[in-house]
C-alpha cells in the first residue's frame, strides 16, 4: 500500500488549537489562540462597509469569467495607494506592480517562490520569534531560514542591537522578513528611528526586504502603520510586500491579500512582475474574485472608505481597551507580577510571558486556549471573559 507508509503530521500549533477548542465541551471555555477579532459580544462580525460593498456588487456584477493572473485591476491600484500613499513616487512613477493573492499566506508563498526561482538567493532571515507559519511557508517554497534576534524575554522588549548584529552577517541578495506593524507574536514594533537604521542596513548590504503586512490599521492607524514600510521603500530600491485584508477588513475566509514588487524603474518592475505572474499561473492560475472586488469597491468609494476607516478605528480602540482592562484585572486579582508592558504592545497579540506549563494548565484546568509560546489574542477578549481569564491566570502563575 502506498498511503499506509505516510506518517501522521503534527497538528498545526495555532489552527490545531482551534480544533481542540471546538471539541472541548466546557461552557465557559475561551479561545485566545488564533488571531481573529471578536467584538464586545464575542462575535467576528462582517463589517458594515463590506456588507454595503457586497450589496453593490450583487447589483453590478455581470459575469463570473476568469480574472487575469494578477486579479482585479482596480484592487491592485488601491492596494498600492494604501501601502505607499496615493501621492508617493512609487505609485506616481509606476515603480510597483501588484498581484491579488489568496490572503497574506498565499502572498508570502508567491513572493518566496518568485525569489527562489528568479534570484541567486535561497535564504530568508526571520525574527526570533516569528509567526509560526512563516517557517512552513518559506521552507515549502525552497528557502532556507536564518533567524535574527528580536525579542528579549528578560526585559519584554525589542533587542535591536541583536537584530542589527545578526543582520550584519547576512549576504547580499538575501531576503529579510520584516513585520510591517503589530509584530506577531511579540506585539513589539520598531520605532521610526529604528526603521531608518534598518533601511540603511538593507541598502548598504544589498538585502532584499520582504514586508509581511497583515495588520495595517491595528497598531496606531492606517497611515501611521505604513510608516516603517514607507521609510524603507524611500531608501531601498527593491523590495516585496505581502499584505492581507483578513484582519483589517474582517475578510478571513475570503482569502484576500496581495503581493507587490517594487523596483527602481518601471521597466524592471514589469519584467520582474512577469515572473510573479508565472509563479501564480503554476500555483492557482488566477485568484478568486470576491475579496478583491469587496476591497476595491470599498477603497475606491469615498463614503465606504470613510466608513471602513471608522470600523478599523473601532476595532483598534476596542483591543487597546481590552489590553488595559486585562492588566487592571490581573492586578485586581492580586497578581503581583508587572504586566503593564502588555499595554505598550501593538496589534491583536500579547506576548504574555506565560510558560508552556502554565499555558497547559490554563487549557486543561480552565478551558482557556492560548498558543504554547504564551501568545494571547487580546482581540478575543471581552469585558465578560476577562474576569474568567484573569482569575485563571492568577491561579497558574
Ligand atoms: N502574516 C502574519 C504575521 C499573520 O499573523 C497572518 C495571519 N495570522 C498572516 C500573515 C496571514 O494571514 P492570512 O493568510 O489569513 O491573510
Amino acid at each position: 500500500m502506498i498511503f499506509s507508509q505516510i506518517s501522521q503530521a503534527p497538528a498545526d500549533p495555532i489552527l490545531g488549537l482551534t480544533d481542540a477548542f471546538k471539541k472541548d465541551p466546557r461552557q465557559d471555555k475561551v479561545n485566545l489562540g488564533v488571531g481573529v477579532y471578536k467584538d464586545e459580544s464575542g462575535q467576528t462580525p462582517v463589517l458594515k462597509s463590506v456588507k454595503l460593498a457586497e450589496a453593490k456588487m450583487l447589483e453590478t456584477e455581470t459575469s463570473k469569467t476568469y480574472l487575469g493572473i494578477e486579479g482585479v485591476q482596480l484592487y491592485n491600484k488601491v492596494v498600492q495607494e494604501l501601502l505607499f500613499g496615493a501621492d508617493s513616487k512609487i505609485v506616481k512613477e509606476g515603480l510597483a506592480a501588484t498581484a491579488q493573492a489568496p490572503g497574506g499566506t498565499g502572498s508570502l508563498r508567491v513572493a518566496a517562490e518568485f525569489v527562489v526561482n528568479n534570484t541567486a538567493s535561497k535564504t530568508i532571515w526571520v525574527s526570533k520569534p516569528t509567526w509560526a507559519n512563516h517557517q512552513n511557508i518559506f521552507s515549502a517554497a525552497g528557502l532556507s531560514i536564518k533567524e535574527y534576534g528580536y525579542y528579549d524575554a528578560a526585559t519584554q522588549s525589542l533587542n535591536f542591537d541583536a537584530m542589527m548584529a545578526d543582520l550584519q552577517s547576512a549576504e547580499a541578495g538575501e531576503l529579510v522578513l520584516l513585520h510591517g506593524c503589530c509584530h506577531n507574536p511579540s506585539g513589539i514594533d520598531l520605532s521610526a528611528e529604528q526603521w531608518a537604521v534598518v533601511a540603511d542596513l538593507c541598502l548598504s548590504k544589498q538585502l532584499l526586504p520582504l514586508f509581511d503586512f497583515a495588520y495595517q490599521g491595528f497598531g496606531d492607524g492606517i497611515e501611521e502603520d505604513a510608516q516603517g514600510l514607507r521609510t524603507v521603500a524611500a531608501v531601498v530600491p527593491e523590495l516585496i510586500v505581502a499584505n492581507s485584508f483578513s484582519k483589517n477588513f474582517g475578510l478571513y475566509n475570503e482569502r484576500i491579500g496581495a503581493v507587490t514588487v517594487v523596483a527602481q524603474d518601471a521597466a524592471t518592475v514589469q519584467k520582474a512582475f512577469s515572473q510573479v505572474k508565472r509563479t501564480i499561473r503554476a500555483n492557482y492560475s488566477n485568484p478568486p474574485a470576491h475579496g478583491g472586488l469587496i476591497v476595491s469597491t470599498v477603497l475606491s468609494d469615498p463614503e465606504l472608505k470613510a466608513l471602513w476607516v471608522n470600523e478599523v478605528t473601532g476595532m483598534r480602540q476596542r483591543i487597546a481597551e481590552m489590553r488595559q482592562l486585562f492588566v487592571d484585572t490581573l492586578k485586581a486579582e492580586g497578581v503581583e507580577q508587572d504586566f503593564s508592558f502588555i499595554c505598550g504592545q501593538k496589534g491583536m497579540f500579547s506576548f504574555s510571558g506565560l510558560n508552556k506549563a502554565q499555558v497547559e494548565r490554563l487549557r486543561e484546568e480552565f478551558g482557556i486556549y492560548i498558543v504554547g509560546s504564551g501568545r494571547i489574542s487580546v482581540a478575543g477578549m471581552t469585558k465578560s471573559n476577562i474576569p474568567v481569564i484573569c482569575k485563571a491566570i492568577a491561579k497558574v502563575l
